[in-house]
């Protein structure tokens, strides 16, 4: 047997070094694969990073690529054309935070990403590997963001993309990611349908790259931008608290991975942290394993408004549970009424209309607050995640104008109970 243990690798990811099964441990060299030959266990990007210094990062460019030393990209990743997400705002939320009466609050603005949520960070990475792995058409399956992330960052660099969502989908979802003209197919079923259609073409199709599927390894570590944009942003150190909505779960674990990171790397001091999760009761499968305090996550059938957080069978729910409980945290649901209510209490509070997935984060931290399980004197950051007119339907029977009047002055007082 010869081994690969400094022995260089055929493809250039940057400080990407190795696949490493998260189960057994077991390590591949870089390659397009996402399960481990031995034990069937998830493959993690392993890394060897160089000495990495905070004024560098400072000077890179105004988005992800900042982060390329941490990344598996190649270090000339920006040269490429890309959609160039990231460095989204971090809002100092007094209002929200008076609202919820938390002394100290935050909130990670996603929604001002290219397609307006944060998977752009994910395929933006998943773009660079794939690139370097061969691949040339870019595909995904998805509950929506993803569609539109993945067919707007294959239009910006001329590749073919197959984008495969639940016909059942958000209207708006649809259109925005058919206007990017990539091969868009809705298929008669659920997420979980979709995602097991895609996991059996991508076995068909070698050339395909599924962002979350094939190249999932790669795709994931893009959620570890959103941990570095936030110590940044806060001066370099790391927050006491963050609320991130479930999903997958991938971004939590990488949120996690990320603050890791950047303590080890000596970037910020390693102050403690504690991760929240948040989900909607209608599709809550980490959330029950968590309260009920078992280490198996259990499939659901999804049921709710958030359908961007709607999956079934979440692929990194048990690491989400590690996560949580190793940093104390805690994870809770909410109601569809609580995911609307969350909407419009970020909206009027702060000026920002997020969608259902941060309606979510918003009424989860609310719960966890008035549970006494988030502590009101620690500095906290919310991740909003995507923007709120993807999901109009979500508000549209509860808020409208106050009055249609016509067009005289004494009308617009009338209304206005002068
Ligand atoms: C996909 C998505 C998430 C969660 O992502 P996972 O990594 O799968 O947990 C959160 N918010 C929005 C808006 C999303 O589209
Ligand atoms: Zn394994």
């Amino acid at each position: 047997m010869t081994t690969t243990v400094g022995a260089p690798t055929t493809f250039d990811l940057g400080p990407a070094k190795a696949l490493s099964c998260r189960e057994c441990g077991h390590e591949i060299p870089l390659a397009p694969e996402f399960a481990c030959a031995e034990c069937f266990g998830p493959l993690e990007v392993k890394y060897s990073f160089g000495d990495i210094r905070r004024e560098d990062i400072e000077a890179g460019p105004k988005n992800i690529w900042r982060y390329r030393d941490l990344l598996p990209v190649p270090s000339d990743v920006d040269n490429y054309p890309n959609t160039e997400p990231g460095l989204t705002r971090l809002v100092k939320a007094d209002r929200l935070a008076a609202a919820l009466g938390v002394k100290s609050l935050w909130v990670k603005d996603d929604t001002g990403n290219p397609t307006h949520s944060f998977k752009d960070r994910v395929v933006a990475v998943a773009l660079a590997a794939a690139r370097q792995l061969g691949f040339r058409v870019l595909a995904c399956p998805s509950t929506g963001n993803l569609a539109n992330a993945t067919a707007a960052a294959a239009a910006r660099a001329g590749w073919e993309s197959v984008v495969l969502i639940p016909s059942s989908l958000e209207k708006a979802k649809i259109l925005t990611t058919a206007v990017y003209d990539g091969a868009l197919i809705a298929v008669e079923g659920n997420y979980d349908d979709v995602n097991r259609l895609a996991t059996e073409l991508a076995a068909e199709h070698e050339d395909w790259a599924f962002v979350n599927v094939n190249v999932r390894p790669y795709y994931a570590e893009g959620s570890k931008t959103l941990a570095y944009e936030i110590a940044e942003q806060l001066g370099w150190r790391l927050p006491q608290q963050v609320v991130v909505p479930i999903a997958s779960g991938a971004q939590l674990t990488k949120v996690d991975k990320g603050f890791r990171e950047l303590g080890t790397l000596g970037l910020v001091e390693e102050t403690p942290y504690r991760v929240f999760g948040a989900q909607a009761t209608g599709c809550s499968p980490v959330s029950a394993a968590y309260k009920a305090g078992r280490d198996v996550v259990q499939p659901v059938r999804p049921d709710t408004i958030a359908r961007s957080l709607a999956i079934g069978a979440p692929a990194d729910g048990p690491y989400v549970l590690d996560v949580v409980n190793r940093t104390n945290g805690a994870i809770e649901d909410v109601s569809d009424e609580e995911v609307v209510e969350g909407i419009r209490l970020l909206a009027r509070t702060e000026g920002i209309f997020t969608e259902t997935a941060g309606g979510v984060t918003v009424a989860t931290a609310k719960k966890l607050i008035e549970t006494g399980k988030l502590d009101p004197e620690a500095e906290t950051v919310l991740l909003i995640t995507g923007d709120g007119l993807k999901t109009l339907d979500a508000i549209e029977s509860k808020v409208g104008p106050r009055a249609t009047v016509p067009p005289s002055a004494d009308a617009v007082h009338k209304a206005l109970g002068f």
